[in-house]
């Protein structure tokens, strides 16, 4: 069966035509600037890319342009959309309302327009995307969460100190995201640490990328994680403050003449590595700028490696010890730096790793960066999150 994953954005939409028989990536491409000035698509097949700019009014223009490349008879991989099997979509929230991924039919999709405000910047724009697929292509469609994987967390750990019957009737609490990516990387270190006969009932996973989250993974299951209602708490991130005191939000709102509007956008899009440091929300650009002495880049970078440590440390507490860590997203895949001043000092938790390993690990497979000696396994896992769309996709649809 081929699988079509779309992971729509407020003006991208990006997508994979995945065949399940190996799992392999037929092709892949980003629609951008959908509705703005310039949009266009970047096809890639074969090792090949292929760059198209059309004007593209909105979701279901992008969709149709996706649907002419994979048709395309020089560079298309099928010869007619009777060829997909099914669609898996991307959608950021499903606030209490879905609690995994779920076939698409009528009542589903009333569900999905009830939660759509729930991240303004995405869900309408998943909802758009899912609507143009609906109409353009006769197949099942799934809808697969990145909050779905986060919806076993007990009260006790995804409420806020709010008043209880205002979280009844407005259901924020925390919810978690990147769940596809935690799912993805835990399922594949208990796979690891199976094999090897190791233990791998409290696996901590890191993804640290543009945006990141921990979570505490207790036998398979999502136990606590660090972003909550919205992707802005926990860790400091590219342009994302993280936690914060929510009094100092007014205080700053004041200081700063924002409405509530204003300085979520401050918070979301100001701040992080790119204000504290005043250079780049990039990790990459931020460790550049360390090495040439720039102290703010250095404070930046401290306190990421403070916060992702001290959510190790208390999630290993939650969980009552520790078997794994696990590293993914752009910097956890690629920033051996980060894994190593992450771990440094860690040997009373039973964390150690070897740091020739760490520094020459080769990308794009699992890599155990543990000593030998170490107590807790340290893993570099690259994360698929297409993948595990597709997976849900096709194991909803077969059972149809
Ligand atoms: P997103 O959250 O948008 O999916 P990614 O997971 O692709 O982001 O991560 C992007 C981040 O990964 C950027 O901050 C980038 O600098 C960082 N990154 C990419 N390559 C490296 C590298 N070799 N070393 C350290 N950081 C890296």
């Amino acid at each position: 069966m081929k699988i079509l994953v779309v992971n729509a954005g407020s003006s991208s939409l990006k997508y994979q035509l995945i065949e399940m028989t190996d799992e392999e990536v037929i092709c892949k491409g980003t629609v951008e600037c959908i509705g703005i000035d310039g949009s266009n698509i970047c096809h890639k097949v074969n090792g090949k890319e292929y760059v198209i700019e059309k004007s593209l009014a909105n979701h279901t223009d992008a969709f149709n342009l996706v649907m002419d490349c994979l048709t395309d008879k020089e560079y298309g991989s099928i010869k007619s959309p009777k060829e997909i099997g099914a669609i898996g979509h991307r959608v950021v929230h499903s606030g209490e309302e879905f609690d995994r991924s779920t076939y698409v039919d009528a009542e589903a999709l009333k569900k999905l327009e009830s939660i759509v405000n729930l991240a303004p910047l995405h869900n309408p724009a998943s909802l758009a995307c899912l609507k143009s697929c609906m109409s353009i292509v006769d197949c099942p469609n799934v809808v697969v969460f990145d909050t779905a994987f986060h919806s076993t967390m007990p009260d006790k750990a995804k409420m806020y100190g709010i008043p209880y019957e205002d979280y009844k009737a407005s259901k924020i609490r925390k919810y978690g995201f990147h769940g596809t990516s935690h799912k993805f990387v835990s399922q594949e270190a208990i796979k690891y640490l199976k094999s090897k006969g190791l233990p791998c009932s409290k696996i901590v996973t890191c993804h640290l990328g543009n945006g990141s989250s921990i979570t505490a993974v207790k036998d398979g299951k999502c136990v606590d994680t660090s972003m909550g209602m919205t992707p802005l708490e926990g860790l400091i991130m590219g342009t994302r403050s993280g936690n914060i005191d929510p009094a100092a939000v007014e205080m700053l709102a004041n200081f700063k003449g924002m409405n509530l509007k204003e300085i979520s956008n401050y918070l979301n899009k100001k701040s992080g590595f790119l204000g504290v440091s005043g250079v780049s929300s990039d990790f990459r650009k931020l460790c550049e700028a360390i090495g040439n002495g720039n102290e703010r880049a250095k404070l930046a970078y401290d306190m990421f490696n403070y916060q992702i440590r001290k959510f190790i440390g208390s999630y290993a507490v939650a969980m009552e010890g520790l078997d794994c860590i696990v590293f993914t997203g752009g910097i956890g895949e690629n920033g051996s730096l980060i894994r190593r001043t992450v771990t440094e000092n860690m040997e009373f938790l039973g964390v150690k790793i070897d740091g020739s390993v760490n520094d020459n690990a080769p990308r794009g497979t699992l890599v155990d960066i543990s000593a030998k000696d170490s107590k807790v396994r340290v893993l570099v896992i690259p994360t698929n999150e297409e993948l595990v769309i597709a997976r849900d996709t096709k194991e909803i649809v077969e059972a149809l």
